[in-house]
């Protein structure tokens, strides 16, 4: 199924294989209209990915990032979209988010070593692979030195919260993360909401925080999924959005950017609420300086 939006995608600015040049160029091809870039807590991409977006006639570039914030037990993933890659407040906040979970890891590691539990740092994060290193994995690195016998004890040993080597890491809930996005004028959009306990009760919070829309029309979600996740943004007052998360790593499964089922008249709502947004409006006053200065 093709749609002309596709508001979810990656590129290099984060775990993404295609530069933003290429991704724009991927997505004006597959007849994106209105197209997201939104990397993991960066938005290092926006600027090459407009100067791309300017040899598409008709294409419409929308700055964005995706959040990963957390709830217990869970990580919740938001969409912030119409967010300025300029702002310094935004630009301090991803550095946080990005900064948090490594600097944790690695502190923990430390506090280790400083009691003699000679662990390495390099190993942990091996052991982490792709995912954000967490303290399962430090437990890990200290079953395999033998200093423990199973991951529980780690935690009940050095890393578990008030253990002898824990480290807080600064975090973020979703409801913050949304307040945020909305004070900078963006648009707060829930990321593939599907897995998410108490969802119910989730989007009761998110909304009055501010969240406008969530992903319903999500890259491999089923019929049935998406219908459940449509009725329960309508039963909330959010619009239904949604994307392919394109990466360009998945092989020849993954769908491509806006080969996603989301219909016009999202879009068309979507576009509604962007006409009265102030980091939109904010955007396009900002071009239409730059192209009368030009
Ligand atoms: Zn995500
Ligand atoms: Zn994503």
């Amino acid at each position: 199924m093709r749609s002309s939006g596709d508001f979810h995608t990656h590129s290099t600015a984060s775990d993404g294989v295609l530069s933003p040049t290429e991704l724009v160029d991927l997505a004006a091809s597959q007849g994106v209209v209105y197209h997201a870039l939104t990397d993991h807590d960066s938005t290092e991409g926006i600027a090459e990915a407009r100067i791309a977006a300017a040899k598409h006639p008709g294409y419409t570039l929308i700055p964005g990032v995706e959040m990963g914030t957390d709830i217990e037990g869970a990580e919740v993933h938001m969409l912030g979209l119409y967010l300025d890659p300029d702002d310094g407040e935004l630009q301090s906040m991803l550095t946080r988010l990005r900064a948090g979970r490594l600097d944790r890891g690695f502190g923990i590691v430390e506090k280790l070593r400083g009691m003699g539990i000679m662990i390495e740092w390099e190993r942990v994060q091996q052991i982490a692979g792709d995912a954000s290193v967490g303290r399962p994995h430090v437990a890990q690195a200290l079953v395999e030195k033998g200093y423990v016998t199973k991951v529980a004890d780690a935690f009940d040993k050095w890393i578990g919260r008030n253990g002898p080597a824990y480290v807080e890491r600064e975090k973020m809930t979703p409801a913050e993360c949304v307040q945020c996005i909305v004070e900078r004028g963006g648009l707060a959009c829930l990321a593939h909401p599907a897995d998410l306990a108490n969802l119910d009760a989730l989007l009761d919070e998110l909304k009055a925080a501010g969240m406008a829309a969530m992903e319903v029309f999500y890259k491999d979600y089923s019929p049935e999924t998406v219908e459940r996740l449509r009725q329960a943004a309508e039963a909330h007052g959010l619009m239904p959005l949604g994307g392919s998360d394109y990466h360009g790593i998945f092989g020849n499964n993954e769908p491509l950017p806006g080969n996603i089922p989301l219909p016009d008249s999202a879009i068309d709502r979507f576009l509604e609420a962007a006409a009265r947004l102030p980091g939109a409006l904010a955007m396009e006053a900002k071009s239409r300086r730059l192209g009368a200065a030009g």
